[in-house]
């Protein structure tokens, strides 16, 4: 929350800047848009979409609620690299099995150009301070102000700082890219788990949609022609297509994204054991790479890819307790929360989603490759347990 309020709080700046407001208003948005829409006059609404099973529900209702006072809905889709129409399957048919996804998807599609930042109007005097005032108001309630205090880490363990901020995910890919040139080595640091640059970090912006995964792939673009051209860089674009695939997964399951057996319908562990899931959550299982992990998440809202895989395969197939007690609390937790892709990871990892191999982490064997020399477990205080 308090990272899209920063990002919110950067729009504002922006549209202030073309002499135009933005209003900040809070409430369900079948209610909220049409009321907005109705007070300043206009006629045309856009959107991005959002097609998970409560987002889409919502957006329908909004559209409803619009099109009864002669309003229309415009939905601009930039939320996935490849578009959803360009998709050499219909979503009911999405593979079961990312890699034939990817073939398909890489034989047919290519990434679309990015859509054209509209032009700004400057808005008259009157309602500028009518969007400063209201908005200025939304924002400073108590628990918007609090959450825009929480998200400021003062954790000295942390490695990485995020600021919701557009220009702050900008400059992220401009140093990441062409500072460090970190995005050539990316196959080789990706499993890392301490440090700011073993993987590129722009997935909480990506997730708010101040960055759209379409200029991240143009940027890939970029710098293989005026750089290098490697299996990393190809690497940053293949983890990219996985993001997409989840959410056309989530778009294709709906509600079986958010079921315990999951799309394949198996039967999962599903044990209820509070004591064991609070241990986890508060990073105290007595399981050193574990507990590393979980002490990171609640202390930064980050975590590497290795180290996610690892706690929820813990979570879910070591101690064989709900899957989704799981993947909510890394909804909660997360500053980079995408619901395909947290729920899908969540069921593949658990075994009842699109795994064909269906593996159980060995955590042991895992901290012993990845943290060879212990640094991340000593790091979060977990070198014995502690
Ligand atoms: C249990 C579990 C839950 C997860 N929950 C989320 C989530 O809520 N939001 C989220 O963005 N990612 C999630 N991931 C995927 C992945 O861990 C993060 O995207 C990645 O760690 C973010 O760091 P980065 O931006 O440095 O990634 P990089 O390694 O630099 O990858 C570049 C981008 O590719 C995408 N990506 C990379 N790996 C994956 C993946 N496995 N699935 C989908 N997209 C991927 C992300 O958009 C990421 O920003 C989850 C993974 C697991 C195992």
């Amino acid at each position: 929350m308090g990272h899209l309020l920063q990002a919110i709080e950067e729009l504002r700046e922006t549209w202030r800047s073309h002499g135009s407001a933005l209003f900040v208003v809070r409430g369900d948005p079948w209610e909220c848009v049409p009321a907005l829409a109705a007070q300043l006059g206009v006629r045309q609404v856009h959107t991005a979409p959002c097609l998970a099973f409560d987002e889409r529900r919502e957006n329908e209702m909004t559209e409803r609620a619009l099109a009864a006072a002669g309003v229309k809905l415009l939905v601009h889709d930039e939320t996935t690299m490849i578009a959803v129409d360009d998709l050499p399957f219909a979503i009911d048919h999405l593979p079961e099995v990312f890699s034939n996804f990817r073939r398909l998807v890489e034989k047919s599609c290519r990434v679309r150009a990015l859509l054209a930042v509209p032009a700004l109007a400057s808005l008259a005097e009157g309602l500028r301070a009518e969007a400063e005032a209201s908005s200025n108001a939304t924002m400073a309630t108590a628990d918007l102000m609090e959450a825009r205090e929480a998200v400021v880490i003062t954790d000295p363990r942390a490695s990485f700082t995020v600021h919701g901020g557009r220009s702050h995910g900008l400059a992220r890919m401009q140093r990441w890219f062409w500072e460090t040139d970190c995005i050539a080595r990316y196959k080789q640091t990706r499993d890392g788990l301490v440090g700011a640059d073993f993987s590129s970090r722009l997935s909480s912006w990506l997730a708010l949609g101040t960055l759209s995964p379409r200029e991240v792939a143009a940027e890939i673009r970029r710098y293989e022609a005026e750089r290098v051209a490697n299996d990393s860089t190809y690497w940053l674009f293949f983890e990219l297509l996985w993001r997409d695939y989840f959410h056309f997964w989530v778009r294709r399951w709906q509600g079986r994204a958010f079921k315990a057996s999951g799309v394949l319908g198996r039967t999962p562990c599903g044990a209820q054991d509070r004591e064991a899931f609070l241990r986890w959550c508060e990073g105290r299982t007595g399981e050193p790479f574990i507990d590393a992990s979980m002490r990171e998440l609640a202390a930064t809202g980050q975590l590497s890819n290795r180290a996610r895989q690892n706690v929820a395969s813990w979570l879910a197939r070591s101690e064989g307790i709900d899957w989704r007690w799981g993947a909510a609390w890394f909804e909660s937790q997360l500053i980079d929360f995408d619901v395909g892709p947290n729920w899908g990871n969540w069921q593949y990892v658990a075994g009842v989603g699109n795994d064909p191999r269906n593996r159980i982490f060995d955590v042991r064997a895992q901290a012993q490759r990845y943290d060879e020399d212990g640094a991340y477990r000593a790091r979060w205080g977990a070198a014995t347990g502690a």
